[in-house]
Formats: structure tokens, C-alpha cells, sequence
């Protein structure tokens, strides 16, 4: 029955090519409508690291990725994030022979949180990166504890290695899921230039997860994530298997055991990131010199902190699906002292959450040198609203509901340009200022 399922949907594959069509998550769609254990009928020989989180999966796997190429091995991964059982079905289809063998060194993947159990509940997992928790949609996967209680669940029974980031208490809790896994890797980040030791944005996770007792933090990176520690039970006081020091975000380096590491990224979050990637694959022996490269040539072309210039405007295109993903391209507005414009996009169709009063958890208290906010998208006045409704001056914030319009009025004045969209905005916003 998997033969048939794999040669009928590397048929539908194969007529989608002819059209010139990718066909995204379909194969996958057709092969589980097929055949619902079809997961099973895979034969993978190589490592499989997945990585989940709310916030940087996208930008994690295509670092772990990159640092295993670049050490010589032959990696297959969802680098577009079609992070679902159907987007990762689909892949391994792709990939596969006609009876389901998957060729390959590495299999890296990010994963949609709430279908982890799932996917791997028959597919081999070697190594498994959390990254961080925060509110995400809540009306399509429900409250962040439960989804937090589902991994843990998960891990109750899991053995292989598991990367957390020890600065997030959401995330560090789950290194007691199982006490018997000896195979836990912490991560931290220390302090950086502009961590404060008061919470900025909102974020989870203020009480002890164990004693609920209030957790003490040292200071915040961002939103919720720091240096805490309970103290009753210490919880957080773990040992850390690698500590990114000496953050520098204006030079755009760090270190990791004395070794000093260049990338093109220069905000707090892809620190995180490269912090979880490194962790991971340094499980696998990659050589130091090939993790520097791969890293120091990394960029993302997605719409992730892409970087163009237009009409002669330096331009950051940034994608901010969340209270927290907008609270940290603000930042990265607000570390940059020169004058700018800021174009915000927001759509509610349904892959965005209808609910968008999320916004209202948008910190746009600091806001440094800047001229304009301009909005756009379908809900481009609750957003307008919103920015005025945190003090931002009218005669500075304009609204339009086409997006062509409102990148017209963007590239109105010479200055920077700063553009945060969510998620089904993202790509039309891209091509909007592209083609502009
Ligand atoms: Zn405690």
C-alpha cells in the first residue's frame, strides 16, 4: 500500500512539473488522504533534526542546513518552512525511492509545534532544537501552557539529543520531562549591549513552572527571555553546554569557546538562533571553520530580515507574525539612530489568526527617529489605530488598504525604510517593494 501511495504521488509530482507548477503541500495532502500510516513506510538511515519553537524555525533550520553543507554533506530539509505533517510528508516524497528510502547524510527539519508527536511518532528523530515559546495565533493552536504540555508529553518517552534554550523558562522546563534522557544540551546567550532589567514587551512565563514561585531574572534580552532563575527550587540553574559571549550587534559577531564568529544578522533574536543551530550540529562533529563560513555567508532571501536597496532607501523587510516577532524588528528600528519610515502590514485571512488584537501587546513606546509609520493590509486601520493609540502622532501615520499605495507613499521620502508584515502579507509586500 506505501509503494502505491509513493509511485501515485511521484506521478501527481511528476504532472505538476510538466505544468510548471510546485504544488506545495498536494503530494503530501493526496499520499495522507491515501494512506494515513504512510509516515511508516519511510527507511531513513541518516540523522533527523527537527527543530520547533514559535519564534526563528525557519531561520534555525536554514542555519543547521547551511553548517552541514558546508562541512561536505548531502542535507535535505523544508528550508520554506512548510512545517506541517503534509509540508514534511510532501518533502519526503520528493525525496524518496519508490520504496520509501530516503537517501541522504542529514535530514534537518522545522516543525509546526503542536504536530511534533505526530510526525515523529513514526519517523526517527535524533535530535530535537526548542527554541522558544511564545503566544502565536492562539485561536488556530490553542494556549501556549497547553501546547507546552504537549511537547513535554512528548519527550516523556524521547532519549535522543535535546538542544533547549536555557533563557527561555518555557523552554528550559522541559529538560526535566525525562529524567532518564542524559542526552540535554543547554544554550545561552550572555548579556547584550541593550538588555534591560525591566520586562519591555510582553511575554510568558513569569512563575516557576515546578514551585510557582516568582521567577528572579538578572536581566531580559528580550520579552521573557533572560537570565532567570527560580529561587526556591533553582530551577534554571543548569549546566550550559554553550554560551555565545560578547555579542556584538554593530560589528555583527560573537563568541562561542573563544572562537570568534561573523554574520550578516544584527539583531538579538538571530543570535538565538545561530546559538541553537551551533549547539546542534557541533552533536555532529562539524569542524569549527566550515560552522564560521556557513554562517558568515548566510542570509535569508525571505523576507526574514532582508536587506535592499530601493529608489536609493536602504531597505529592511522583516516578517512579524506575533506580539514578539514585532516587538524585535521594533527593536532593530530603534537600535538604528538614522531617520526612517516604517511600513507596517497586516492581513487577518485565516492562516494569520482573524483575531489581531495582538497588536495591542506591540511596544511602540521607544520608538527612535522615526518620520512615518504607514500601514497597509486588510486590517491597515486597526493597525493605524493602534500606533496611534500608543501616542504616535496623527499627522505622521497613513493608512492604506492597497498595498500598492501604501509602498507608493513609503518611497514618497528619501530616508530608510523599515517593513514588518505578517504572514500572509509577507510575500506580497516583497514583491510590491521589489517591483516598485
Ligand atoms: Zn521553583
Amino acid at each position: 500500500m506505501g509503494f502505491l501511495t509513493i509511485l501515485f504521488t511521484k506521478i501527481i509530482i511528476f504532472m505538476l512539473k510538466i505544468a510548471k507548477k510546485n504544488g506545495g503541500n498536494l503530494p503530501g495532502k493526496l499520499a495522507y488522504k491515501m494512506n494515513k500510516n504512510i509516515i511508516k513506510y519511510f527507511k531513513l538511515n541518516c540523522p533527523v533534526i527537527a527543530v520547533v519553537g514559535t519564534n526563528g524555525k525557519t531561520m534555525t533550520n536554514n542555519s543547521v542546513n547551511r553548517i552541514l553543507t558546508q562541512s561536505g554533506a548531502n542535507v535535505i530539509s523544508n528550508l520554506q518552512g512548510n512545517n506541517m505533517e503534509t509540508g514534511i510528508l510532501s518533502l519526503l516524497i520528493r525525496n524518496s525511492s519508490l520504496t520509501g528510502k530516503i537517501k541522504a547524510d542529514y535530514l534537518t527539519l522545522e516543525v509546526d509545534e503542536s504536530y511534533l508527536p505526530v510526525v515523529f511518532k513514526d519517523l526517527r528523530l535524533d535530535t530535537l532544537v526548542v527554541l522558544d515559546f511564545f503566544r502565536d495565533q492562539l485561536d488556530r493552536v490553542g494556549e501556549v501552557e497547553s501546547l507546552i504540555l504537549k511537547i513535554n508529553e512528548f519527550l516523556k518517552t524521547y532519549k535522543g539529543n535535546l538542544v533547549l534554550n536555557n533563557d527561555d523558562p518555557n523552554v528550559a522546563r522541559l529538560g526535566k520531562a525525562n529524567p532518564e534522557n542524559e542526552n540535554i544540551f543547554y544554550f545561552s546567550v550572555d548579556k547584550y549591549k541593550f538588555a534591560s532589567e525591566e520586562m519591555k514587551e510582553a511575554g510568558e512565563g513569569k512563575f516557576c513552572p515546578f514551585c510557582s514561585t516568582k521567577l528572579e531574572y538578572a536581566y531580559y534580552q528580550y520579552a521573557h527571555i533572560g537570565k532567570f532563575k527560580c529561587p526556591k527550587c533553582n530551577f534554571g540553574n543548569n549546566e550550559i553546554y554553550k554560551l555565545i559571549k560578547n555579542v556584538d550587534l554593530e560589528n555583527r559577531t560573537f563568541e562561542i569557546d573563544d572562537e570568534l564568529f561573523k554574520i550578516q544578522f544584527n539583531s538579538i533574536y538571530s543570535i538565538y538562533n545561530f546559538a541553537a543551530a551551533i549547539t546542534a550540529t557541533s552533536l555532529y562533529n562539524i569542524k569549527t571553520e566550515d560552522v564560521k563560513q556557513a554562517l558568515e555567508n548566510f542570509v535569508l532571501n525571505n523576507g526574514r530580515q532582508e536587506k535592499l536597496v530601493i529608489k536609493e532607501c536602504e531597505t529592511v523587510i522583516n516578517l512579524a507574525k506575533n506580539p514578539t516577532g514585532a516587538n524585535v524588528s521594533l527593536r532593530l528600528v530603534n537600535e538604528d539612530n538614522d531617520p526612517k519610515d516604517v511600513l507596517f502590514v497586516l492581513n487577518d485571512n485565516v492562516a494569520d489568526g482573524k483575531d489581531v488584537s495582538w497588536i495591542y501587546d506591540i511596544n511602540f513606546s521607544n520608538l527612535n527617529n522615526v518620520n512615518r509609520i504607514i500601514t497597509s493590509g486588510t486590517r491597515a486601520y486597526d493597525m493605524a489605530i493602534c500606533v496611534k493609540n500608543s501616542g504616535f502622532p496623527v499627522s505622521q501615520i497613513e493608512a492604506y488598504l492597497d498595498l500598492g499605495e501604501a509602498v507608493k507613499a513609503l518611497y514618497s521620502t528619501k530616508c530608510k525604510k523599515y517593513a514588518i508584515s505578517n504572514y500572509t502579507a509577507i510575500q506580497d509586500t516583497r514583491q510590491a517593494i521589489k517591483s516598485f
